[in-house]
């Protein structure tokens, strides 16, 4: 990676507003014209597997010049609002009583600014709340009702949640949660052993070396009503350090917490790591603190968690227990890759 751009990538990469960063004397010592960006960096959006769309928008949007956050957030909106993606937004699954309440946080690195919501309900949107508490407030997390009575005075309509689909998965999953309930098991049981989970989380930096990251989702699936992820949890669901990079996870968010997965990851990125060795050593760390109840019979996790990094230079990478893809767009087109696996199939 090079912190020179030329001048054809600078002006493609939407960068005007950089233009004071030409230092003189430097252009004519080159053979073509040049720019030298402090902090010059690749443009690139990367996020989890259900995020193709939102990378290419989030990139599309900071290669026109906006600001690397509201690039991530309308990125992550696409799906917030699309009823088919069922871990996040609109028609993300809801808790054990049939409500869906959604998680999200922000981070702003130039600023140094964050803003997260909790069990917001009604509300499709969580990202774009969480963006306002950051740009709005002197606060950083806003939960329940708290939190939708600020989203409304913004004008959000408070509206449900639940599609057709969702709910009909949630009404199969409590008719067959166990035999000892007052709920009859439907003929055509399908039994909900495997507690479906999802959600996005992104992270953009632009030609300056500007980085934002943004993580929303609906939370583990039949969650405990009140129950809040790792996703709202800045330090653990994201976080952004503007002079090192950024970094997101999704999965089994309760491990998450535990050991603080965003912010450690950027950590050992300011140690020097690559994002790809700072995810999996991540991952270790979890794996330390996991107790013997969510371990396999082979000494493996019994869940899942994935970790996804983002440098100050443009450099990414992301790593899970076991095979998963992550969603990316350093210019060159969005595309998936596979994460590094820390527990490769036997
Ligand atoms: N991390 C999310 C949570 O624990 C769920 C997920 O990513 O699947 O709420």
């Amino acid at each position: 990676m090079t912190d020179t751009l030329s001048r054809r990538t600078f002006i493609g990469a939407g960068a005007a507003a950089l233009a004071g960063s030409v230092l003189p004397g430097q252009a004519g010592a080159l053979e073509s014209p040049a720019i030298v960006l402090r902090g010059a960096a690749r443009p690139t959006a990367i996020s989890s597997a259900n995020s193709l769309a939102p990378v290419s928008r989030a990139l599309e949007l900071v290669l026109q010049g906006s600001d690397t956050l509201d690039a991530a957030v309308e990125g992550v909106k696409i799906q917030e609002l699309d009823p088919k993606d069922n871990s996040v937004g609109y028609g993300g699954l809801p808790n054990e009583d049939g409500v869906v309440q959604l998680d999200a946080s922000c981070v702003h690195g130039p600023t140094r600014r964050a803003g997260a919501v909790g069990s917001l309900e009604g509300i499709k949107t969580p990202s774009e709340v969480a963006k306002l508490v950051l740009k709005y407030t002197n606060h950083i997390m806003l939960v329940g009702e708290g939190a939708k009575k600020f989203a409304l005075s913004y004008g959000f309509q408070d509206e449900d949640l639940l599609t057709p689909e969702s709910r009909q998965l949630w009404l199969t999953w409590r008719a067959n949660r166990g035999g000892s309930d007052d709920w009859l098991d439907v003929p055509d049981k399908t039994p909900m052993v495997v507690r479906p989970t999802g959600t996005i989380n992104l992270n953009v930096v632009n030609a300056a070396g500007d980085l934002s990251s943004v993580t929303t989702t609906s939370g583990l699936a039949w969650k405990i009503n009140g129950r809040v992820g790792d996703s709202p949890i800045v330090g653990a669901g994201q976080y952004t350090d503007n002079d090192v990079g950024s970094a997101g996870s999704t999965g089994r968010g309760e491990s998450n917490i535990m050991v603080c997965g965003g912010f450690l990851t950027v950590e050992h990125m300011r140690r020097g790591m690559s994002p790809t060795d700072a995810c999996l050593e991540t991952l270790r760390r979890v794996m330390a603190m996991t107790p013997p109840r969510l371990l396999r019979e082979d000494g493996r996790p019994a869940f899942s968690l994935q970790f996804y990094a983002l440098n100050k230079k443009g450099e990414y990478g992301a790593a899970s227990f076991f095979r998963a893809r992550y969603a990316v767009h350093d210019g060159s087109g969005a595309s998936f890759k596979d994460c590094a696996v820390l527990y490769p199939p036997k």
